[in-house]
């Protein structure tokens, strides 16, 4: 897609409200319902150097957590990264199971790495800002920190990323406020949040990791793993297992809703 599509949404648009300037006003106010068919921003046209504009599609300030695919399909996401150690390791296992994947990564992580943050959109995986400080306190603070934090490090990511979209934001610990979800949204990053969490972080062992995502998949098709924030030889273990026991059990693998709720 390029230019050419987002110049017709525009004239849709204008044409269905019969104004022009005004329009971009107006469409950022409508609900999700009516901006639905406007369609997935182009992620090929990239933003690296250039200021935020506004997107011909509109990103809901809910926090997402079902699958864009429907049905029984599930989303892995990944968060903490990215590491040199099991990022890579953790890329190999869902490559072998044709598995994609959202990347939650925390700014200076990205920035510091990005040959990984490369072979993460190369492979075909998404992009999610997960702050610069990784800050679980961050919704106790001023709306202006919280700012920075998305902003800064979705900056990082879409740098070390060569230009492709960041299209989630996860506040850590989930710690998201109105007033970030909203930024974010604005931004096109849609508020993300998880179903499953396997606990993988605490280290409970592969098979306790395994077992929560058996046992609470029933719960919804967000489940939550981390590649980053200390040794991660569980988590790796574990997907392991996981992605193909998914896979006999019926589920496919999807990214989470963008702009749907
Ligand atoms: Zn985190």
């Amino acid at each position: 897609m390029g230019q050419g599509k987002y110049t017709a949404h525009i004239a849709v648009v204008a044409s269905a409200v019969g104004l022009s300037l005004a329009v971009w006003g107006a469409a950022a106010l409508m609900d999700n319902e009516t901006a639905v068919g406007m369609g997935k921003a182009p992620a090929s046209q990239g933003s690296a150097g250039q200021p935020d504009r506004v997107r011909p599609q509109k990103v809901p300030e809910s926090i997402a957590h079902a699958a864009e695919a429907g049905g029984s399909a599930v989303n892995i996401t990944i968060d903490d990264g990215p590491d040199p150690r099991w990022t890579p390791q953790m890329l190999d296992i869902l490559r072998e199971n044709g598995v994609k994947a959202v990347f939650c990564m925390v700014g200076p992580m990205a920035k510091d790495h990005p040959d990984i943050v490369k072979r993460v959109v190369a492979e075909g995986h998404r992009l999610c800002d997960h702050t610069v400080s990784h800050d679980t306190t961050m919704d106790k603070k001023s709306v202006a920190y919280q700012k920075q934090e998305i902003f800064d490090a979705k900056k990082m990511i879409e740098d070390a990323a060569g230009g492709a979209e960041v299209e989630y934001y996860r506040a850590p610990g989930g710690a998201f406020t109105p007033d970030s979800r909203r930024l974010a949204a604005a931004a096109g990053m849609r508020p993300l949040g998880w179903n499953v969490d396997t606990k993988d972080f605490e280290q409970p062992g592969t098979a306790s990791i395994v077992n929560t995502v058996k046992n609470e998949l029933s719960n919804g098709p967000t489940i939550l793993f981390h590649d980053g924030g200390g040794d991660r030889g569980q988590t790796v273990a574990a997907l392991r297992q996981v992605l193909p026991w998914l896979k006999e059990n019926g589920h496919t693998f999807s990214f989470p809703v963008r702009t749907r709720p």
